[in-house]
């Protein structure tokens, strides 16, 4: 029988990372870190998991509370694949270098999670990129990557083992943003449904009044001489408000737009995929050549000295720097910076997790202990400056992950990836178009229902692996072969093309 194992995000937006069990194949649906804490408490609860035995990881985007974990895993003796899509491997391999300098810079050494060593192995060794609807298959598991509108490159996955399928959402995407929408036609009715529900009981105001209000606010803070700063998500955050500003420039006034650290990176792989954008975007590229993501008041920070030059002016700008919650990296640098001038604003754009920087700006805090990372010393700093929240977001509202559940109509639901009060609320607005609901803690097991399909003959055959090996075999019989030193039922069919590996 197919079975759950939440390692992280059951009941918190922390380290999604869950396991699957399927025809005794051992797999795992991201492996993220906790953007709120620092060193080892920052990853999955992998105490149980038996890391040699995982054959495969299954990324569904490239953001760190997704995929921070994977280098660990390598630490800790994994071998196996790494499934993930062109664009997120080009993402994953920006944010992990600059997780890595943070970690170096910041993190004492005994802290770090894994080194250079091990973020390379992953890359080079271990990633397989593949595309949407290019199915793919593991000796009788198939998989499916699906768009899931959320950052580039962000999958929803279906998996499907004979007559049972299981898809995981990933982070949902909403549809007011510049990338292609969800679709749901081509893997509704699962059996299981694995469902994030960061925003469940939560609805936000209108793409248009939020970017209005955002607007707004900016304006009159350069209008004031006062200096903006977004501290922001290198990957999706950082290109929707370019968008946002650059489709609004004519209203604003004439200023420099800075760019920050890695948000420059990105944006590079962003030119490089405009074909996976919304529709408009494609278009204006394929046919005008427009980028919606640069124009002619962007500039890119060239050196430290340039950074202290900008603040000792006292010219409006808009700073947009990494990282997005102010936990580490360039939007904390600036922040200490500018928080004593009441003219300048912090705009917070999306969710916060509590015990970050950004988190505590917004419940009313003011008064921090923050490092200074060029001269490596611990700055007290009293926030003066305006805070202000937009709630602009990658992530699905309430109405639309209520619009994707009830789309999907699944056997049984598995909501992660929230906090408990959120997936309550969404589960009681989706009780009709589920089966069964289920709402897991970190460590629980989920039996996922049906027992698979297909016998398992526990023939003790010792199979020789040569690539003749399926010929001498019966078609479709599962038999116990031993490979790589790891005990696995396969149809001889697939023999083969383990064999050839
Ligand atoms: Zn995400
Ligand atoms: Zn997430």
């Amino acid at each position: 029988m197919p079975q759950l194992r939440v390692l992280g995000g059951g009941k918190e937006v922390g380290s999604t990372c869950l396991q699957l069990d399927i025809n005794r194949h051992h797999f795992l649906l991201d492996c993220g870190v906790d953007p709120a804490e620092t060193g080892r408490a920052a990853l999955p609860d992998l105490s149980g998991v038996k890391i040699e035995e995982l054959d495969a990881v299954f990324v569904s985007h490239a953001h760190l509370d997704h995929t921070g974990g994977i280098p660990d895993l390598v630490r800790r003796g994994f071998a196996g694949k790494v499934f993930l899509t062109l664009p997120t491997l080009a993402l994953v391999n920006l944010l992990w270098q600059d997780e890595l300098s943070i970690m170096e810079r910041e993190w004492p050494k005994e802290e770090r999670l894994w080194s250079s060593k091990e973020m390379h192995k992953v890359l080079m060794k271990l990633a397989v990129p593949t595309t949407y609807h290019e199915v793919f298959k593991l000796n009788s598991l198939k998989v499916n990557f699906h768009n899931a509108g959320h950052i580039l490159g962000s999958t929803m996955t279906e998996f499907i083992y004979n007559d049972f399928r299981l898809v995981f959402s990933g982070d949902i995407g909403t549809s007011s943003n510049h990338l292609r929408y969800w679709r749901t036609e081509d893997m509704a009715n699962p059996d299981v449904l694995i469902c994030e529900g960061t925003y469940g009981g939560k609805n936000r105001k209108g793409k248009q009044e939020v970017e209005r209000e955002f607007l707004e606010n900016v304006k009159m803070t350069l209008e004031e001489g006062g200096k903006v700063l977004i501290p922001m998500f290198a990957v999706g955050k950082t290109q929707e408000l370019l968008k946002i500003l650059k489709d609004s420039w004519n209203k604003l006034p004439n200023v420099d737009v800075y760019l920050e650290g890695m948000s420059i990176d990105t944006l590079r792989v962003y030119d490089q995929f405009l074909i996976y954008m919304d529709d408009r975007v494609r278009r204006a590229f394929l046919f005008n050549n427009i980028n919606p993501f640069r124009w002619e008041a962007l500039r890119l920070f060239r050196s430290i000295s340039e950074r202290k030059h900008l603040h000792q002016r006292d010219n409006p700008c808009i700073i947009m720097a990494p990282s997005g919650m102010l936990r580490g990296g360039w939007s904390v640098w600036h922040l200490m910076k500018m928080a004593c001038d009441k003219r300048n604003m912090v705009a917070i754009c999306g969710h916060m997790e509590d015990g970050t920087t950004g988190g505590e700006l917004l419940k009313g805090v003011r008064e921090f202990k923050l490092t200074d990372m060029i001269n490596k010393t611990t700055v007290n700093v009293d926030v003066q400056c305006k805070v202000n929240h937009f709630d602009i977001s990658a992530h699905a509202m309430h109405n639309e992950l209520c619009n994707f559940i009830s789309q999907m109509k699944p056997g049984k639901l598995v909501l992660i990836h929230g906090d408990e009060a959120a997936l309550k609320c969404l589960a009681e607005s989706v009780k009709p178009y589920a089966g069964e609901i289920i709402i897991p803690s970190n460590g629980d097991r989920i039996d996922l229902g049906r027992p698979a399909v297909v016998e398992e003959t526990a023939s003790e055959v010792d199979v020789p692996l040569t690539p003749n090996t399926s010929l001498i075999l019966p078609k479709d019989l599962c038999l116990r072969v031993r490979h790589m030193g790891k005990d696995r039922y396969m149809k001889a069919q697939d023999i083969r093309s383990v064999a050839k590996s």
